[in-house]
Formats: C-alpha cells, sequence, structure tokens
C-alpha cells in the first residue's frame, strides 16, 4: 500500500482542467490517484467521467469475445486457467472451424457488438493458423463490414501481422498485462519484450493495437502506475483492463487482492492517465467492480459482452440494461457516436422496461422467513 502524504494529493478536478487544456499527467500525479480516500471516490470519478465525455461522450463500446482454441498452452501464465499447467475445470476444445465461429461471432454481433475479438490460446500462432484464423476474418468483414475484427493469438513473427491485415483484420490485441518490473514474477517462458514487440509488428503492418491489463496479481501501485504510462508509451489506442479471476486450480487461485474501490480507483487512474484511449471494462469486472458497475462505465467506454474466454459473464440482457439504465448508448446501435458528448441521445426515460411489482409474502404478518 503506497503512503501518500497530504501535499502529493492532487484535486482530481483541477487534473482534468489541465488535461481538457492540453496538458498530461505526470507518474507522480498519478500515483496518489489510486490511493484517493473512499470518501473522496466520487470526486475522482466526477472528474475522470469529464475526460470520458471529452473523448466517448456518452457511448458504449460492446466488445464480443470468440475463444477460437481454448487450454493445452504450453506457456506458463500463472494467472491463465489455460495454461498446461492449470488444473482449472475449464473448456478445452481445438479450433473451431471457420462455420462455428462465424455461427459464435453473430450470435455477438447480434447482440449489439461492434468489435468481435477472435481469439486462440497459445504461445504464438504458426503460419497455418495464420491462414485459419484470416479465413474467418476475411468471411467476417465480407458479412459484416462495419464490424471491427481483432485478433489475439500470441507472440507474432514477422510477416504474420502483414498477413492478418491483409485478410481484413482491424486490430491486433496483445496484452502487457502488468509493469515491466513485475512481469517475470508471473510468467517465465516469455518476456515482456516478447509482448511489447509483438505490440509494434502490429503497428507496424497497421493494425490498431490493443494492449491492456491484470490487475489483482500482487502488483504495487507503482508497478500498476508503470504498466499504465507503458501503455501509454506504446500507443495503445484500446486498454483492456482485467481483474484477476483467480481461478481454482491456477497458480493464483484464491488470491482476492482488490476491492471495488479499489477497482474504480484502477479505472479512474487508467482514463486521466490515457484519456482519450478506449478504456474496457474486461474480464472479472463482474465479481470484482460488483455494484459499483454501472459507476465504471461513467470512467470506462467499452466492455465485453457476454462470456469470457473461460469464465461466464453475467447475462448479456444485464450489460444491455445496464447501459441504457445509466443513460449510455451502444456505439454502432444507437444514435449517439464516439465523441459526441453534445449530440441528442434517446431518452433514458423513454420505452423504459418494467418489471411489475412483486406482492409481499414473507417476513411481518407472515409465517414466512423475513427476507434478511
Ligand atoms: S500465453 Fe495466453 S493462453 Fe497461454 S498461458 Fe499465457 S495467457 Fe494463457
Amino acid at each position: 500500500m503506497t503512503t501518500v502524504t497530504p501535499d502529493q494529493i492532487v484535486n482530481p478536478d483541477r487534473l482534468a482542467d489541465s488535461i481538457l487544456d492540453g496538458g498530461e499527467i505526470t507518474e507522480a500525479e498519478a500515483l496518489p490517484l489510486l490511493s484517493t480516500p473512499d470518501e473522496d471516490l466520487f470526486s475522482l470519478v466526477h472528474a475522470g467521467s469529464r475526460l470520458r465525455r471529452r473523448y466517448f461522450g456518452m457511448s458504449i463500446k460492446l466488445n464480443y469475445l470468440v475463444n477460437l482454441k481454448s487450454g493445452m498452452c504450453p506457456e506458463s501464465c500463472t494467472y491463465c486457467s489455460q495454461s498446461l499447467g492449470s488444473k482449472a475445470e475449464i473448456l478445452k476444445y481445438s479450433w473451431l472451424s471457420t462455420e462455428e465461429a462465424m455461427d459464435q461471432a453473430s450470435m455477438g454481433i447480434g447482440g449489439g457488438a461492434s468489435r468481435v475479438c477472435l481469439v486462440a490460446s497459445g504461445r504464438g500462432p504458426s503460419r497455418r493458423d495464420v491462414n485459419r484464423v484470416g479465413e474467418i476474418v476475411e468471411r467476417l468483414k465480407d458479412e459484416n463490414p462495419e464490424v471491427e475484427v481483432c485478433a489475439c493469438l500470441g507472440i507474432l513473427k514477422e510477416g504474420q501481422a502483414e498477413s492478418l491485415k491483409e485478410a481484413g483484420a482491424d486490430a491486433y490485441n496483445h496484452n502487457i498485462n502488468t509493469a515491466e518490473s513485475f512481469h517475470d514474477n508471473i510468467v517465465k517462458t516469455h518476456t515482456y519484450e516478447d509482448r511489447t514487440n509483438t505490440v509494434e509488428l502490429a503497428k507496424t503492418a497497421g493494425l490498431s493495437p490493443c494492449s491492456g491489463l491484470i490487475v489483482g496479481l500482487g502488483e504495487s501501485d507503482e508497478q500498476i502506475i508503470e504498466a499504465l504510462f507503458a501503455l501509454k508509451a506504446l500507443d495503445s489506442d484500446s486498454i483492456p483492463i482485467n481483474f484477476l479471476v483467480p481461478f481454482d486450480g491456477t497458480p493464483l487461485e484464491g488470491q482476492w487482492n482488490l476491492t471495488p474501490m479499489q477497482c474504480m480507483k484502477i479505472v479512474a487512474t487508467a482514463r486521466f492517465v490515457c484519456p482519450d484511449r478506449e478504456i474496457r471494462l474486461a474480464g472479472g469486472r463482474e465479481i470484482h467492480l460488483k455494484s459499483l458497475q454501472p459507476m465504471a462505465l461513467q470512467l470506462a467506454n467499452s466492455i465485453f459482452l457476454g462470456d469470457y474466454l473461460t469464465a461466464e459473464g453475467q447475462a448479456a440482457a444485464d450489460d444491455l440494461a445496464m447501459i441504457r439504465d445509466n443513460g449510455f448508448t451502444i456505439l454502432g446501435q444507437d444514435e449517439e457516436t464516439a465523441g459526441g458528448c453534445c449530440s441528442d441521445t434517446k431518452s433514458t426515460t423513454e420505452a423504459a422496461d418494467h418489471t411489475d411489482p412483486v406482492i409481499r409474502r414473507r417476513g411481518a404478518g407472515t409465517a414466512a422467513t423475513a427476507n434478511v
């Protein structure tokens, strides 16, 4: 836990003013944000939400994951249920066929996703794997030209990013996951540099770089700041923030290092460090942010819809309700587009779904147990 002295605490609204005037936050200014007293969280969120609205209005981008190949990965990432060393009882299967991948992707697109993320476990793809994924990308783009396609296949070799780009891919995801100074604590079979090299290869090929974090691995606040500034330096267009899902049977089983308030402070700090980048709430959001998920949308402008790679997410219908109940619009579905903070949006009071009241038949005046 970082000790913050009163003179280090920066008024988040003043910080937001300076960023909105074209300034940039320093690491020294960002670190105390992670130690914001719980009672001041709302001020931090309010200030961060001004940045969010400047660049993304009230829009939420929905992303949909298709796990093309699950489990059986030879790498040693301690947080990952798909590693060969993991005893987590996840689904394990080899490559989906193009038809199966298209079916899965269509469901996400039908649910409102404007980006499909094609993911495969493994250290990195072979030439055959790139061809196989390229075929899926081509079909997806032919049939859904308006949908972005992101590939996430691990460490790339020279020429592979170009092949994916030629097939029509828009983006490539490879998370740095954590700070360089902490990386070797969580994986030994590849280096931090392997990860950043892949992001650079994707950028050179003209793919939009998507790279983010997993928090809750046991890293320090200083290392979260180190990682956020590394992502800024990498120029990552989209930044997924994963919250560790400590599956039983993985080396990090039982590591619950985060509170909902701490998760909010991390998301807010990411928004201050990378104000104009897509900040995406990713795996573990439901179990870590808990009832603060809607508040986190004031900072993040993107989420995954539906399930994750090996864990189930909350019901897609609940995500859509959460978005609309809180006055946000879905990118590509509703009228508002990114950056349109002042455009007309559908009134949230219009056509609201309602839940019929349930008459109480328990507690006082009854013999049934009260709702406590
Ligand atoms: S390389 Fe990817 S799939 Fe393999 S263990 Fe690491 S995170 Fe999991």
